[in-house]
């Protein structure tokens, strides 16, 4: 379970009291349901997160490497696990309410049932909570369901590829875990082995458990192919640690300079182009698939690839000259291989201290999406250029699935807020938009919060 915590930032305790305010206006007054108002409160909370290197890496097993920033999501609410006998009546919904909805207080209701369907109301974003709920309903006994009214605040920008969607699925895992915990239910789904209640399984188990049920619950009842970076730094990351994530075994390890001198530390900056194109949804899966071909004609030079994380660079050049690898796979498969590469040179780097190197990796990482990859677009390279060129920016790169979004650049600590400024205003006359832009430093991931 996530870990309760005592320092709980200022800006997640400012979220705290906007969900509990919308808890009050949505299912707090009036109720027509008398009975719920004593049902236990919970809280938790799960940050969104931005990824320095290893872009489009994950969906094919390969390495990232993201740190939880310090913006979040949380979930406010009562819950508990009740008798299915009820199912179909009233008193077993689920209520959920979102600050960021149109009609912030007007709740979307549905029912925790296995053989429910996604729905596809208006209300889609209620998707990525109900999708959740949907994982840990195998681990209460058969005649047993959740009863949630769940109120959720969040200061991730939605859709800007900072992985509002994971914080917000993630928030809600912890939260179920929190209901789960006060009930004595555990994790059922590890194998039949694991436990987190009875506290057999480690922290890092249940934060990757956590992880792979929020990816799937994104995956089927949002529509969404999505590997599992955003999940799983969201669950797991840890503060002042980047993760590198191995996309396919599902290990990770803290990547911090060792180099104690927070002085010479450089900063992240991010900076949130505020565009995002349609054309993103609809090229996510192209990309996927394209993945899947480039890793078939690859296994015909080298029956060891069975996925784009087995190949090398060689079997690349190799599928290239013998001509099973051409036009747009061959970009694909070259901007996969090559990025998981600098991935794993970057968490080096970066645990040596050698900003330089970091930095030119990142540039690298850049030119790869943008020319073999082509997630880029005109507003993201004018964020970038502007960047790479500043006094003392080290790189800067496209972060997240791409048509817009973010940025991510490695600066110099005393150039940043100088950087930022620059960007505010040579953004501005470039594309006549606005870019929003700050420093990020590695948070930590979910954790439960008392209440
Ligand atoms: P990203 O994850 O990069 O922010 P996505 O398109 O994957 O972009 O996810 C954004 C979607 O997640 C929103 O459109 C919304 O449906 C949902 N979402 C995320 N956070 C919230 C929130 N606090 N309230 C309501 N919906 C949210
Ligand atoms: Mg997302």
């Amino acid at each position: 379970t996530p870990s309760a915590t005592t320092t709980i930032p200022p800006n997640v305790q400012s979220l705290i009291v906007q969900a509990r305010d919308l808890f009050e206006r949505a299912f707090g007054a009036d109720d027509d349901l008398a009975d719920r108002a004593d049902l236990p409160r919970h809280c938790a909370s799960a940050p969104g997160r931005v990824n320095l290197i290893g872009e489009h890496t994950d969906y094919t097993g390969g390495y990232v490497l993201p740190l939880a920033i310090d913006r979040n999501t949380v979930c406010y609410g009562r819950g508990d696990i009740v008798a299915r006998a009820d199912a179909g009546v009233a008193s077993t919904r689920c209520r959920v309410a979102s600050t960021t909805g149109r009609r912030d207080d007007c709740a979307v209701e549905f029912f925790a049932d296995r053989s429910s369907t996604p729905s596809t109301t208006s209300d889609r974003w209620a998707n990525y909570v109900r999708g959740v709920v949907e994982q840990y309903l195998p681990d209460l006994p058969d005649d047993e369901t959740f009863v949630l009214d769940v109120a959720v605040a969040g200061d991730v920008p939605l859709g800007s590829g900072l992985s509002s969607s994971a914080s917000l699925e993630v928030a809600t895992a912890a939260f179920l875990e929190c209901v789960m915990e006060r009930r004595g239910v555990a994790y059922s789904s590890c194998g039949g082995k694991g436990r987190n209640a009875g506290g057999t399984m480690s922290a890092k188990d249940v934060a990757k458990e956590r992880a792979i049920r929020c990816q799937r619950a994104e995956n089927v009842f949002c529509g969404v192919p999505c590997g599992i970076m955003d999940q799983f730094v969201s669950s797991a990351g840890s503060k002042g640690n980047l993760l590198l994530i191995d996309c396919r075994s599902l290990d990770f390890q803290k990547v911090s300079p060792s180099c104690a001198d927070e002085a010479c530390m450089p900063v992240l900056v991010i900076a949130n182009s505020n565009v995002k194109h349609d054309l993103g949804a609809g090229e996510y899966p192209i990309r996927v698939q394209q993945c899947k071909e480039a890793t078939e004609a690859l296994s015909k030079v080298n029956p060891l690839v069975k996925s784009l994380r087995d190949a090398s660079m060689d079997d690349v050049d190799a599928a290239a000259s013998s001509g099973v690898l051409s036009g747009v796979l061959l970009k694909r498969a070259r901007h996969v291989v090559s990025e998981n590469s600098r991935t794993v040179k970057a968490a080096d780097a970066w645990l040596r201290g050698d900003w330089e190197l970091v930095g030119n990796l990142m540039n690298e990482s850049h030119s790869s999406m943008k020319d073999d990859y082509e997630v880029s677009c005109d507003e993201i390279d004018v964020l970038v250029q502007l960047a790479q060129n500043f006094d003392g920016v080290f790189g800067s790169r496209l972060t997240g699935g791409g048509f817009g979004g973010c940025t991510v650049t490695l600066v110099k600590k005393d150039v940043a807020q100088g950087l930022i400024d620059y960007l505010n205003q040579k953004y501005e006359e470039k594309t006549g938009s606005k870019c929003d832009c700050f420093i990020t430093s590695p948070g930590g991931g979910a954790m439960a919060i008392s209440v």
